[in-house]
């Protein structure tokens, strides 16, 4: 199989040849096709596998497809269980959508969140985070979650070891309804 055959923006395709991908890795080619389709997906597979990209890729596709409607407010949420974890996904969601005009950032607590808030009012399509500090910043009206489509929770089994249940049971409350 070749990454040609999931119909993805001549940008992506670009970005994934100039990275040396050759052909996608066995959870690209389950993923890939099943979440362009809109589908609720749930992937388990070791790291080093390529799993960023197996929901990356297709989620700036699907977002670069819309994004003519440009709005202030994210439409794309992906939570993570550390700041190292979200810094690393924050990389791979700028190094694939290179080409796109869609606009990214990394949210995590442990820092100042002036910072954070002023990108957020500046406005950004997909949110990188960890649960504690973007909950926060809900609650306190810099993160609006009116408009997100789609959410990831990545590495979803560590975020439950790790305690954040109670915080990603608050975020997904404040999600629409119709969400991917
Ligand atoms: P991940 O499991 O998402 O952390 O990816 C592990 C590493 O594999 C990263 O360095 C990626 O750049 C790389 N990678 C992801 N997809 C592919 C692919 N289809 N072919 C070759 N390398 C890849």
């Amino acid at each position: 199989m070749t990454f040609k055959q999931f119909a993805l923006r001549k940008e992506l395709l670009d970005q994934i040849a100039e990275l040396g991908y050759k052909q996608p890795t066995p959870i690209q080619e389950k993923a890939i096709p099943a979440i362009l389709a809109g589908k609720d997906v749930l992937a388990g597979a070791q790291t080093g596998t390529g799993k960023t990209a197996a929901f990356t890729l297709p989620i700036l596709q699907l977002l670069s497809a819309k994004s003519q409607t440009k709005t202030k407010t994210p439409n794309c949420l992906i939570l993570a269980p550390t700041r190292e974890l979200a810094a690393q996904v924050g990389e791979s969601v700028q190094r694939y959508g290179k080409g796109l005009p869609i606009r990214s950032t990394i949210i995590f607590g442990g820092v100042n969140e002036k910072p954070q808030k002023r990108v957020l009012h500046q406005g950004v399509d997909i949110v990188i985070g960890t649960p504690g500090r973007l909950l926060d910043l809900t609650n306190q009206g810099d993160l609006v979650l009116s408009s997100i489509d789609i959410v990831v929770l990545d590495e979803a089994d560590r975020m439950l070891d790790m305690g954040f249940i109670h915080d990603i049971r608050k975020i997904i409350q404040k999600l629409p309804r119709k969400r991917q």
